[in-house]
Protein backbone atom coordinates (compact mmCIF):
# COMPACT_ATOMS: atom_id res chain seq x y z
CA UNK A 1 0.00 0.00 0.00
CA UNK A 2 1.30 3.14 -0.76
CA UNK A 3 1.69 6.01 1.78
CA UNK A 4 0.04 8.45 -0.26
CA UNK A 5 -3.12 6.02 -0.56
CA UNK A 6 -3.35 5.57 3.54
CA UNK A 7 -2.34 9.12 4.35
CA UNK A 8 -5.68 10.72 1.61
CA UNK A 9 -7.94 8.31 3.57
CA UNK A 10 -6.34 9.26 6.78
CA UNK A 11 -6.63 12.80 6.35
CA UNK A 12 -10.63 12.25 6.35
CA UNK A 13 -12.29 12.26 9.94
CA UNK A 14 -14.43 9.39 11.59
CA UNK A 15 -18.35 9.64 11.37
CA UNK A 16 -20.66 8.76 13.31
CA UNK A 17 -21.87 5.02 13.18
CA UNK A 18 -25.13 5.89 10.94
CA UNK A 19 -26.99 3.36 12.40
CA UNK A 20 -26.88 4.76 16.41
CA UNK A 21 -24.70 7.93 16.24
CA UNK A 22 -22.11 6.48 18.08
CA UNK A 23 -18.47 7.19 16.74
CA UNK A 24 -17.14 3.77 18.20
CA UNK A 25 -16.02 1.95 15.50
CA UNK A 26 -13.94 -1.48 15.18
CA UNK A 27 -11.95 -1.42 12.06
CA UNK A 28 -12.24 -4.71 10.03
CA UNK A 29 -9.85 -3.72 7.28
CA UNK A 30 -8.63 -1.14 5.61
CA UNK A 31 -9.29 -1.21 1.95
CA UNK A 32 -7.47 1.10 -0.68
CA UNK A 33 -7.84 1.93 -4.04
CA UNK A 34 -5.67 3.33 -6.79
CA UNK A 35 -6.50 6.74 -7.99
CA UNK A 36 -8.07 7.01 -11.85
CA UNK A 37 -7.24 10.59 -13.22
CA UNK A 38 -10.28 13.25 -12.61
CA UNK A 39 -12.53 9.99 -12.16
CA UNK A 40 -11.80 9.17 -8.51
CA UNK A 41 -14.15 9.06 -6.06
CA UNK A 42 -12.33 7.29 -2.97
CA UNK A 43 -8.46 6.62 -2.20
CA UNK A 44 -10.02 3.97 0.01
CA UNK A 45 -12.03 3.77 3.46
CA UNK A 46 -11.90 1.70 6.81
CA UNK A 47 -14.71 -0.97 6.98
CA UNK A 48 -15.53 -0.72 10.48
CA UNK A 49 -18.46 -2.14 12.87
CA UNK A 50 -19.84 0.18 15.47
CA UNK A 51 -18.99 -1.11 18.90
CA UNK A 52 -22.23 0.10 20.24
CA UNK A 53 -24.90 -1.86 18.05
CA UNK A 54 -23.32 -3.49 15.47
CA UNK A 55 -23.90 -1.67 12.13
CA UNK A 56 -21.22 -2.18 9.54
CA UNK A 57 -20.12 0.92 7.80
CA UNK A 58 -17.26 2.38 5.60
CA UNK A 59 -15.13 5.05 7.87
CA UNK A 60 -13.24 7.75 6.62
CA UNK A 61 -15.37 8.39 3.52
CA UNK A 62 -15.51 12.22 1.61
CA UNK A 63 -18.55 14.40 1.90
CA UNK A 64 -21.73 13.21 0.68
CA UNK A 65 -21.41 16.07 -2.58
CA UNK A 66 -18.27 14.16 -3.78
CA UNK A 67 -20.73 11.20 -4.13
CA UNK A 68 -23.12 12.68 -5.94
CA UNK A 69 -20.96 14.15 -8.35
CA UNK A 70 -19.19 11.03 -8.76
CA UNK A 71 -22.98 9.49 -9.49
CA UNK A 72 -24.04 12.17 -11.73
CA UNK A 73 -20.48 12.09 -13.92
CA UNK A 74 -19.53 8.79 -13.83
CA UNK A 75 -22.90 6.21 -13.82
CA UNK A 76 -21.89 2.49 -14.90
CA UNK A 77 -25.26 1.66 -15.41
CA UNK A 78 -26.34 2.78 -18.82
CA UNK A 79 -25.74 -0.37 -20.51
CA UNK A 80 -24.49 1.30 -23.47
CA UNK A 81 -22.84 -1.47 -25.33
CA UNK A 82 -26.27 -2.82 -25.39
CA UNK A 83 -28.54 -0.17 -26.27
CA UNK A 84 -29.37 0.54 -22.45
CA UNK A 85 -31.19 -3.23 -22.72
CA UNK A 86 -31.55 -5.21 -19.60
CA UNK A 87 -30.02 -8.31 -18.97
CA UNK A 88 -31.72 -11.63 -19.04
CA UNK A 89 -31.01 -12.01 -15.82
CA UNK A 90 -31.85 -8.13 -14.70
CA UNK A 91 -35.20 -8.64 -16.03
CA UNK A 92 -35.44 -12.28 -14.27
CA UNK A 93 -34.87 -9.90 -11.06
CA UNK A 94 -36.95 -6.80 -11.92
CA UNK A 95 -40.20 -9.08 -12.16
CA UNK A 96 -39.32 -10.56 -9.35
CA UNK A 97 -39.31 -7.42 -7.00
CA UNK A 98 -42.11 -6.01 -8.51
CA UNK A 99 -44.73 -8.96 -7.60
CA UNK A 100 -42.98 -8.56 -3.79
CA UNK A 101 -43.81 -5.05 -4.16
CA UNK A 102 -47.14 -4.89 -5.90
CA UNK A 103 -48.10 -7.07 -2.75
CA UNK A 104 -47.57 -4.21 -0.60
CA UNK A 105 -49.23 -1.52 -2.60
CA UNK A 106 -52.80 -0.56 -1.63
CA UNK A 107 -54.47 0.05 -5.08
CA UNK A 108 -53.52 -0.01 -8.74
CA UNK A 109 -53.69 3.90 -8.22
CA UNK A 110 -50.70 4.12 -5.56
CA UNK A 111 -48.53 6.79 -6.51
CA UNK A 112 -44.80 4.84 -7.12
CA UNK A 113 -41.90 6.50 -6.73
CA UNK A 114 -38.51 4.63 -8.09
CA UNK A 115 -35.63 6.22 -6.27
CA UNK A 116 -32.22 4.89 -8.22
CA UNK A 117 -34.16 3.77 -11.20
CA UNK A 118 -31.13 3.35 -13.30
CA UNK A 119 -33.06 2.61 -16.80
CA UNK A 120 -36.49 2.08 -15.77
CA UNK A 121 -36.46 -2.02 -16.02
CA UNK A 122 -38.06 -2.21 -12.73
CA UNK A 123 -40.91 0.51 -13.11
CA UNK A 124 -41.54 -1.21 -16.41
CA UNK A 125 -41.77 -4.44 -14.69
CA UNK A 126 -44.91 -2.58 -12.33
CA UNK A 127 -46.73 -1.06 -15.13
CA UNK A 128 -46.75 -4.73 -16.48
CA UNK A 129 -48.60 -5.76 -13.03
CA UNK A 130 -51.35 -2.81 -13.65
CA UNK A 131 -49.46 -0.41 -11.66
CA UNK A 132 -50.35 2.91 -13.65
CA UNK A 133 -48.93 6.05 -11.55
CA UNK A 134 -45.23 5.30 -11.61
CA UNK A 135 -42.69 7.31 -11.99
CA UNK A 136 -38.50 7.60 -11.49
CA UNK A 137 -35.60 9.29 -9.83
CA UNK A 138 -32.01 9.10 -11.28
CA UNK A 139 -28.46 10.65 -11.13
CA UNK A 140 -27.49 9.92 -14.12
CA UNK A 141 -29.23 11.83 -16.87
CA UNK A 142 -28.11 9.41 -19.14
CA UNK A 143 -29.92 6.76 -17.71
CA UNK A 144 -32.98 8.77 -17.48
CA UNK A 145 -33.30 9.23 -20.69
CA UNK A 146 -32.68 5.97 -21.27
CA UNK A 147 -35.94 4.85 -19.43
CA UNK A 148 -37.87 7.20 -21.57
CA UNK A 149 -36.68 5.90 -24.46
CA UNK A 150 -37.12 2.38 -23.71
CA UNK A 151 -40.19 2.21 -21.55
CA UNK A 152 -41.86 6.01 -22.53
CA UNK A 153 -41.12 6.32 -18.08
CA UNK A 154 -41.72 9.37 -16.86
CA UNK A 155 -38.10 10.04 -14.83
CA UNK A 156 -36.53 13.08 -13.00
CA UNK A 157 -33.12 13.45 -12.80
CA UNK A 158 -31.82 13.98 -8.89
CA UNK A 159 -30.71 11.98 -6.42
CA UNK A 160 -32.19 11.70 -2.14
CA UNK A 161 -29.67 14.89 -1.61
CA UNK A 162 -32.40 16.98 -3.31
CA UNK A 163 -36.24 17.31 -1.81
CA UNK A 164 -38.06 14.94 -3.50
CA UNK A 165 -40.40 17.77 -4.59
CA UNK A 166 -43.84 16.44 -6.28
CA UNK A 167 -47.46 17.81 -6.26
CA UNK A 168 -48.37 14.96 -4.57
CA UNK A 169 -47.24 12.52 -1.85
CA UNK A 170 -46.48 8.76 -2.62
CA UNK A 171 -48.04 5.47 -1.35
CA UNK A 172 -45.00 4.02 -1.96
CA UNK A 173 -41.22 4.91 -2.67
CA UNK A 174 -38.74 1.95 -3.98
CA UNK A 175 -35.60 1.99 -2.82
CA UNK A 176 -33.31 -1.03 -4.61
CA UNK A 177 -29.58 -0.66 -4.33
CA UNK A 178 -30.06 3.27 -2.98
CA UNK A 179 -29.50 3.11 0.68
CA UNK A 180 -26.06 1.36 1.06
CA UNK A 181 -25.00 3.92 -1.06
CA UNK A 182 -25.48 6.85 1.33
CA UNK A 183 -23.34 8.60 3.57
CA UNK A 184 -25.46 11.14 4.71
CA UNK A 185 -28.21 8.71 5.55
CA UNK A 186 -30.38 10.77 7.77
CA UNK A 187 -31.53 13.46 5.58
CA UNK A 188 -32.13 11.47 2.69
CA UNK A 189 -34.37 8.89 4.76
CA UNK A 190 -36.09 12.34 6.27
CA UNK A 191 -36.53 13.41 2.79
CA UNK A 192 -38.26 9.57 1.20
CA UNK A 193 -40.54 9.89 4.85
CA UNK A 194 -42.24 13.18 3.75
CA UNK A 195 -42.64 12.82 0.78
CA UNK A 196 -44.50 9.90 1.93
CA UNK A 197 -48.86 9.69 2.71
CA UNK A 198 -49.12 9.27 6.16
CA UNK A 199 -49.21 5.46 6.21
CA UNK A 200 -47.22 5.16 3.00
CA UNK A 201 -44.71 2.46 2.52
CA UNK A 202 -40.84 2.14 1.45
CA UNK A 203 -39.24 -1.44 -0.55
CA UNK A 204 -35.84 -1.49 0.62
CA UNK A 205 -33.13 -3.61 -0.75
CA UNK A 206 -29.55 -3.75 0.05
CA UNK A 207 -26.69 -7.06 -0.05
CA UNK A 208 -26.54 -9.07 2.90
CA UNK A 209 -23.33 -8.49 4.60
CA UNK A 210 -24.11 -11.33 6.96
CA UNK A 211 -23.34 -13.28 3.42
CA UNK A 212 -20.49 -12.12 1.94
CA UNK A 213 -19.13 -15.74 2.54
CA UNK A 214 -21.55 -17.58 0.86
CA UNK A 215 -21.57 -15.68 -2.27
CA UNK A 216 -17.94 -15.06 -3.25
CA UNK A 217 -17.06 -12.69 -5.96
CA UNK A 218 -13.34 -11.27 -6.18
CA UNK A 219 -11.27 -10.79 -3.13
CA UNK A 220 -12.70 -7.76 -1.23
CA UNK A 221 -15.16 -7.13 -4.40
CA UNK A 222 -17.95 -6.05 -1.79
CA UNK A 223 -16.37 -3.49 -0.22
CA UNK A 224 -16.54 -1.64 -3.27
CA UNK A 225 -15.81 2.01 -4.65
CA UNK A 226 -19.31 2.80 -3.94
CA UNK A 227 -20.92 0.95 -1.09
CA UNK A 228 -20.48 2.34 2.25
CA UNK A 229 -22.82 0.65 4.37
CA UNK A 230 -22.93 -2.99 5.23
CA UNK A 231 -26.40 -3.87 6.05
CA UNK A 232 -28.03 -6.71 7.60
CA UNK A 233 -31.85 -7.69 9.13
CA UNK A 234 -30.84 -6.26 12.19
CA UNK A 235 -29.12 -3.15 11.36
CA UNK A 236 -31.49 -2.27 8.29
CA UNK A 237 -34.15 -2.02 10.86
CA UNK A 238 -32.30 0.20 13.66
CA UNK A 239 -31.37 2.40 10.49
CA UNK A 240 -35.14 2.37 9.47
CA UNK A 241 -36.96 2.56 13.20
CA UNK A 242 -34.20 5.68 13.84
CA UNK A 243 -35.80 7.52 10.69
CA UNK A 244 -39.74 7.03 11.69
CA UNK A 245 -40.36 3.07 9.84
CA UNK A 246 -41.42 0.08 11.74
CA UNK A 247 -41.47 -3.07 9.29
CA UNK A 248 -44.35 -5.13 7.26
CA UNK A 249 -42.24 -8.07 6.04
CA UNK A 250 -38.53 -8.70 5.78
CA UNK A 251 -36.65 -11.36 3.76
CA UNK A 252 -33.20 -12.74 3.13
CA UNK A 253 -33.05 -13.21 -0.42
CA UNK A 254 -30.29 -13.77 -3.47
CA UNK A 255 -30.61 -11.86 -6.42
CA UNK A 256 -28.46 -12.76 -9.58
CA UNK A 257 -27.50 -9.45 -11.63
CA UNK A 258 -24.89 -11.64 -14.38
CA UNK A 259 -24.69 -15.79 -15.25
CA UNK A 260 -21.86 -15.64 -12.88
CA UNK A 261 -23.15 -12.84 -10.14
CA UNK A 262 -25.29 -13.67 -7.46
CA UNK A 263 -25.91 -11.02 -4.70
CA UNK A 264 -27.25 -11.91 -0.50
CA UNK A 265 -29.87 -9.09 -0.29
CA UNK A 266 -32.37 -7.94 2.51
CA UNK A 267 -36.05 -7.47 1.13
CA UNK A 268 -38.28 -5.30 3.29
CA UNK A 269 -41.02 -3.50 3.33
CA UNK A 270 -41.29 -0.74 5.87
CA UNK A 271 -44.22 1.59 6.91
CA UNK A 272 -44.02 5.42 7.63
CA UNK A 273 -44.91 5.49 11.61
CA UNK A 274 -45.65 8.34 14.27
CA UNK A 275 -44.21 5.60 16.55
CA UNK A 276 -40.87 6.50 18.12
CA UNK A 277 -38.34 3.93 17.57
CA UNK A 278 -38.39 0.70 19.60
CA UNK A 279 -35.19 -0.36 21.40
CA UNK A 280 -34.11 -3.38 19.51
CA UNK A 281 -31.39 -5.61 20.38
CA UNK A 282 -27.26 -5.19 18.92
CA UNK A 283 -26.56 -6.92 15.44
CA UNK A 284 -24.45 -9.40 17.14
CA UNK A 285 -24.02 -11.01 13.52
CA UNK A 286 -22.38 -8.60 10.98
CA UNK A 287 -19.14 -8.52 13.01
CA UNK A 288 -18.18 -12.32 12.65
CA UNK A 289 -19.94 -12.40 9.02
CA UNK A 290 -16.88 -9.59 7.87
CA UNK A 291 -14.26 -10.89 10.01
CA UNK A 292 -14.96 -14.27 7.85
CA UNK A 293 -15.43 -12.45 4.77
CA UNK A 294 -12.02 -11.06 4.89
CA UNK A 295 -10.45 -14.14 6.13
CA UNK A 296 -11.96 -15.69 2.98
CA UNK A 297 -10.83 -12.96 0.82
CA UNK A 298 -7.10 -13.15 2.11
CA UNK A 299 -6.60 -16.86 1.07
CA UNK A 300 -8.52 -15.98 -2.45
CA UNK A 301 -6.15 -13.36 -2.87
CA UNK A 302 -2.89 -14.94 -2.05
CA UNK A 303 -3.50 -16.70 -5.86
CA UNK A 304 -4.08 -13.23 -7.48
CA UNK A 305 -0.98 -11.76 -6.35
CA UNK A 306 1.28 -14.61 -6.94
CA UNK A 307 -0.55 -14.80 -10.67
CA UNK A 308 0.04 -10.52 -10.27
CA UNK A 309 3.74 -11.67 -9.72
CA UNK A 310 4.45 -13.84 -12.62
CA UNK A 311 2.55 -11.20 -14.85
CA UNK A 312 5.34 -8.36 -13.20
CA UNK A 313 8.74 -10.89 -13.70
CA UNK A 314 7.80 -12.01 -17.56
CA UNK A 315 7.96 -7.78 -18.00
CA UNK A 316 5.96 -8.89 -21.24
CA UNK A 317 4.10 -5.63 -22.26
CA UNK A 318 0.10 -6.20 -21.55
CA UNK A 319 -3.36 -4.48 -21.97
CA UNK A 320 -5.55 -4.53 -18.74
CA UNK A 321 -9.41 -5.02 -19.45
CA UNK A 322 -11.73 -3.33 -16.27
CA UNK A 323 -10.82 -0.15 -14.29
CA UNK A 324 -13.57 -0.61 -11.89
CA UNK A 325 -13.31 -1.78 -8.24
CA UNK A 326 -11.27 -5.13 -8.91
CA UNK A 327 -8.71 -3.36 -10.46
CA UNK A 328 -7.52 -0.11 -8.76
CA UNK A 329 -7.53 -2.31 -5.71
CA UNK A 330 -5.09 -4.75 -7.14
CA UNK A 331 -3.19 -1.36 -8.57
CA UNK A 332 -2.74 -0.48 -4.85
CA UNK A 333 -2.40 -3.16 -3.17
CA UNK A 334 -0.51 -6.39 -5.61
CA UNK A 335 2.47 -5.55 -7.74
CA UNK A 336 0.49 -4.91 -10.55
CA UNK A 337 1.48 -1.41 -10.96
CA UNK A 338 4.82 -2.70 -11.43
CA UNK A 339 4.11 -4.57 -15.04
CA UNK A 340 4.54 -3.59 -18.18
CA UNK A 341 0.86 -1.89 -18.63
CA UNK A 342 0.14 -0.44 -21.91
CA UNK A 343 -3.09 0.44 -21.45
CA UNK A 344 -6.15 -0.24 -19.80
CA UNK A 345 -9.78 -1.17 -21.47
CA UNK A 346 -12.62 -0.61 -20.05
CA UNK A 347 -16.29 -0.69 -22.09
CA UNK A 348 -17.50 2.46 -19.50
CA UNK A 349 -17.85 5.29 -22.51
CA UNK A 350 -17.07 7.91 -18.70
CA UNK A 351 -13.41 6.30 -18.59
CA UNK A 352 -12.14 6.30 -21.58
CA UNK A 353 -10.11 8.99 -22.52
CA UNK A 354 -8.90 9.20 -19.02
CA UNK A 355 -5.71 7.50 -17.45
CA UNK A 356 -4.37 5.57 -14.44
CA UNK A 357 -0.51 7.16 -13.96
CA UNK A 358 -0.30 8.36 -17.20
CA UNK A 359 -1.64 5.02 -18.70
CA UNK A 360 -4.61 5.28 -20.86
CA UNK A 361 -7.87 4.06 -20.80
CA UNK A 362 -9.63 2.52 -24.27
CA UNK A 363 -12.70 1.24 -25.23
CA UNK A 364 -13.01 -2.50 -26.29
CA UNK A 365 -12.12 -2.10 -30.27
CA UNK A 366 -9.31 -0.68 -29.66
CA UNK A 367 -7.77 -3.79 -29.22
CA UNK A 368 -8.09 -4.96 -32.66
CA UNK A 369 -4.79 -4.75 -34.27
CA UNK A 370 -2.92 -4.68 -30.41
CA UNK A 371 -0.29 -7.38 -29.72
CA UNK A 372 -0.35 -7.51 -26.21
CA UNK A 373 -1.96 -9.57 -24.01
CA UNK A 374 -4.80 -9.08 -21.98
CA UNK A 375 -4.86 -9.52 -18.37
CA UNK A 376 -8.88 -9.98 -17.44
CA UNK A 377 -9.28 -8.06 -14.22
CA UNK A 378 -12.23 -9.22 -13.05
CA UNK A 379 -14.25 -12.15 -11.48
CA UNK A 380 -17.77 -12.08 -12.28
CA UNK A 381 -17.42 -10.70 -15.74
CA UNK A 382 -14.43 -12.97 -16.91
CA UNK A 383 -16.33 -14.83 -19.14
CA UNK A 384 -18.44 -12.53 -20.47
CA UNK A 385 -14.82 -10.06 -21.07
CA UNK A 386 -13.39 -13.70 -22.55
CA UNK A 387 -15.93 -13.97 -25.02
CA UNK A 388 -16.41 -10.16 -26.34
CA UNK A 389 -12.48 -11.00 -26.92
CA UNK A 390 -13.01 -13.89 -28.91
CA UNK A 391 -16.29 -13.45 -30.42
CA UNK A 392 -17.14 -9.93 -30.89
CA UNK A 393 -13.81 -8.33 -31.12
CA UNK A 394 -12.26 -11.56 -33.14
CA UNK A 395 -9.02 -11.17 -31.12
CA UNK A 396 -6.72 -13.42 -30.84
CA UNK A 397 -4.59 -11.86 -28.15
CA UNK A 398 -2.91 -14.61 -25.41
CA UNK A 399 -5.45 -13.90 -22.28
CA UNK A 400 -4.44 -13.84 -18.99
CA UNK A 401 -6.87 -15.08 -15.97
CA UNK A 402 -7.06 -14.29 -12.54
CA UNK A 403 -9.86 -16.89 -11.54
CA UNK A 404 -10.10 -20.68 -12.69
CA UNK A 405 -12.38 -20.74 -15.76
ZN1 LIG B 1 -23.89 2.15 15.96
Amino acid sequence: MTGASRAAVEALKRRPCPGCGAIDPEVVFEQRFARIAAASLLAGYDVVVCRACGCGYADRIPPQSEFDAYYKELSKYEHQDSGGQESVQDRARFVDIAALIARHVPANSTRVLEVGCANGGLLASLRDLGLSEISGLEPSPYSAAAAARLFGLRVRTGTLSDELRDPQPFGMIVLVGVIEHLRDISPALGRVRSALVPNGRIYVEVPDATRFSEFLDAPFQQFSVEHVLFLSVASLERLLRRHGFTPVHQERLARSHTANSTMPVVAAVYQRSEETSAPITKDEATLPALRDYTTRSRAMDAGIQSAVDRVVAARTPIVVWGVGTHTTRLLQTSRLRQANIRAFIDSNSNCQGKDVDGIPILPPTALIGRPEPVLVSSRVFQSEIVAQIRDTLRCTNEIILLYPN
